[in-house]
């Protein structure tokens, strides 16, 4: 499999886009402002995108572009989320006043979306990968997901603060390889990082305590113009992992 970042920074400016992450060539992990950077041709290979919790930086790139490659979509494209987030598009997004519903465009009958509710834990298998939906602890309803392909494991923490549920799940598969794992502010935005339920790098070098695997591990959804300071946090506190930022347009081969 092959993972491709297209926006990993917590806001915009030159060179950062929010969220999103391209598996192999048909799949989205979330759909912030990096989905700009595919091409035309690269969006209409998208079939699937599996969204983490309805916040518009997870979330900003899935009506402009289903309006761009509208004429190009012969197939739904499918939505995976929670009925959370599923709700939270509908009413919010997706309903003829921020953007038209494409469940309904062209036609009722063969809207170029379609939503697939998943449940906590629940597991999609599409070709040879599979994902799965894992519960986190985010100020909305949020999950982060694990993604398999012929015995290789990624997973990618979403929004998220300090819980068990991420961790615990993780602990059930030794052969985890890469992890992508948030952590939003540094350390002196410590009482931020409760409120919003992101991790600074205290929180999420004790969450990582829980872990029993060492996967290569991608920071990510740093603030902007602060992430040399969470960086640098991260390291003094997580000497024994194999720690790396993750920066836009990295690809991860696994
Ligand atoms: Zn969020
Ligand atoms: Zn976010």
């Amino acid at each position: 499999m092959l993972i491709r970042i297209l926006g990993c920074s917590g806001g915009i400016g030159e060179d950062l886009n929010t969220t999103s992450l391209l598996v192999d060539d048909d799949i989205l992990i979330d759909a912030g402002t990096g989905v700009g950077n595919l091409t035309l041709a690269e969006m209409a290979r998208i079939r699937h995108i599996f969204v983490t919790h309805s916040h518009l930086d997870h979330i900003a790139g899935i009506p402009l572009m289903v309006d761009s490659i509208f004429g190009q979509i012969h197939e739904p494209i499918v939505i995976h989320a929670s009925a959370e987030t599923i709700s939270a598009l509908r009413q919010h997004i997706f309903n003829w006043v921020i953007w038209p519903d494409f469940t309904q465009l062209p036609t009722p009958q063969r809207g170029v979306v379609r939503y697939e509710l998943m449940a906590p834990y629940e597991t999609q298998t599409l070709g040879a990968r599979q994902i799965r939906m894992i519960p986190v602890n985010h100020v909305v309803p949020g999950v982060g997901y694990v993604i398999e392909s012929a015995g290789r494991v990624a997973a990618f923490t979403g929004d998220t603060t300090t819980n068990n549920s991420f961790w615990d799940a993780l602990n059930e598969y030794p052969s985890l390889e890469v992890l992508i794992a948030e952590c939003a502010f540094a350390n002196q935005e410590h009482d931020l990082c409760r409120k919003a339920h992101h991790y600074c790098p205290d929180l999420l070098a004790a969450d990582l305590g829980k872990l029993r695997h060492r996967p290569r591990t991608f920071l990510t959804h740093l603030k902007p113009g602060a992430e040399a300071q969470i960086e640098h946090e991260c390291r003094e506190l997580l000497q024994d992992f194999d720690l790396r930022r993750l920066f836009g347009g990295d690809l991860i081969q696994l």
